[in-house]
């Protein structure tokens, strides 16, 4: 695997302005994503993963928008087109491109496995020419790459004339509807022929989801962000389309970033992990880094959630409490951890920056492939003479404090929840190998009877 960075999100902010208030949904997050491997994105509901996803992939919408920070995308000819500061070498900074830029690169540059492919595609149109169009767009940019205006299809007169007198005119291009039948073939959905003339909702999920992947890769995208791929699916599916991903991007060295709540995805298939919580990321690092040495109470707690295969019936150590409001109001400035932490300081009433976990020291360079971590505990141990109790309820922006030596307790609770990333592996390895003697057309008979759906097995972190 290269270790060339493709992308580098430095210090991004994303905020909704709404009646209800300001929403920090992104704050402040950086990580890079080098050419090939798979950088993921993990953390409950709520967090700011699926926001995340969007903000890269340009998709923010009013009243949302990007507040600050930079998107570095590494593409030469794009560079060139654009006119970049020659200082920046080959890498363009998405966010100060304009709108029909950033779109033209959907597709031949990011491809984005959406959450719900059943709600994300066009029902009224058949897979394969939903497929064809995303060729198309592909056919046009690679005909001269060096041209952002070619990258986008045009919708004239002539086509608006056209679309009005035959709406369902078919494929683009014989050409096009051709590759869509590959690609679903190389995404495993049997008779790709005759699928590609189907609607979406005579498809099961798990041939949805594989269809979408097609999608994704019609364009050849150098970053496919795919969010909670796996989510709605059984695990036979899930383990069906996590094989299919790899297997591609081992074909197309292509540059993943894998959005998802399931540690089990996370071990099985990244290189590097960011965890996030509130908006931020609050410790990234390589996988060993999270899985066999967290710092962060929170990516502790998720990892103390996660079935121990060695101890079968124990009991399961929840991370206490929710994820706290986003209104910029109700934040208040202290680590956003704070309320639920087992751990909480004094020192916690400052927004931690982000250290070194390794040295302790503060982060200074954000696009470092260090093991980072916002939270004081990198840089000085628990002191429970110091601890406090910081409650969402009485903190109010100023983050109050109660005095609580039930924390102390607490704190030594959840001391050895930590499972280390070989029963993460191991109860993954479990439930495939569970499902090895399953029909491997057990998706296509889901497909032929969308009725005998099962619902995720998979519960949150
Ligand atoms: S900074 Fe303090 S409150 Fe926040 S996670 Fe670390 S120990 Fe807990």
């Amino acid at each position: 695997m290269s270790t060339h960075d493709l992308l580098r999100v430095c210090n991004v902010s994303t905020r909704f302005l709404t009646e209800t208030g300001q929403i920090n949904a992104v704050e402040d997050i950086s990580f890079t994503v080098r050419d090939g491997e798979t950088f993921g994105i993990v953390g409950e509901s709520g967090s700011g993963k699926s926001v995340t996803a969007h903000t890269i992939m340009g998709l923010i919408e009013s009243p949302g928008r990007i507040t600050s920070g930079e998107i570095w995308y590494r593409d030469s000819a794009l560079a060139d087109a654009v006119g970049v500061d020659e200082s920046n070498g080959a890498f363009v900074n998405l966010v100060e491109l304009d709108a029909e830029t950033r779109r033209a690169l959907r597709g031949p540059s990011f491809g984005m496995i959406f959450q719900d492919p059943m709600s994300s595609m066009d029902p009224s149109v058949t897979v394969g020419e939903q497929i064809a169009q995303a060729v198309e767009a592909q056919r046009r940019a690679s005909t001269n790459p060096r041209s952002v205006s070619t990258r986008t299809q045009q919708y004239g007169l002539m086509r608006f004339v056209v679309d009005s007198l035959i709406p369902h005119r078919g494929y683009v291009s014989t050409e096009s509807k051709q590759r869509a039948i590959e690609l679903l073939d190389m995404a495993g959905i049997p008779d790709p022929t005759e699928r590609a003339e189907a609607y979406p909702h005579e498809f099961s999920g798990g041939m949805l989801q594989r269809a979408m992947i097609a999608q994704a890769l019609a364009g050849e995208p150098d970053v496919l962000v795919a969010d909670e791929p796996t989510t709605a699916l059984d695990v036979t599916i899930q383990a069906q389309i996590l094989s299919l991903l790899s297997e591609i991007q081992a074909e197309t060295d292509m540059s993943v970033i894998l959005i998802t709540h399931n540690l089990g995805v996370i071990a099985r298939m990244c290189d590097r992990v960011g965890v996030m919580y509130a908006g931020e990321i609050v410790e990234r690092g390589s996988l060993a880094d999270i899985f066999e040495d967290a710092v962060h109470p929170y990516t502790k707690g998720l990892l103390g959630s996660v079935p121990d295969i060695d101890t079968p019936g124990a009991r399961l150590e929840p991370v206490a409490g929710s994820v706290p409001s986003l209104v910029d109001e109700e934040m208040g400035e202290r680590c956003y951890f704070a309320d639920r932490c087992p751990k909480a300081m004094e020192a916690c009433l400052d927004p931690p920056p982000e250290f070194d976990a390794d040295t302790g020291t503060v982060l200074e360079d954000d696009t470092e492939n260090r093991h980072g971590v916002k939270c004081v505990l990198a840089q000085r141990g628990y002191d429970p003479d110091a601890s406090v109790s910081i409650s969402n309820a009485n903190s109010n922006s100023d983050g109050d404090i109660d005095s609580d030596d039930s924390k102390n307790t607490s704190a030594d609770n959840t001391k050895d929840i930590f499972n280390p990333i070989k029963n993460v592996i191991k109860t993954i390895s479990s439930e495939t190998n569970a499902n090895a003697n399953a029909d491997a057309d057990a998706d296509a008979d889901a497909d032929a009877n969308p009725s005998s759906k099962t619902p995720s097995g998979e519960g949150e972190p």
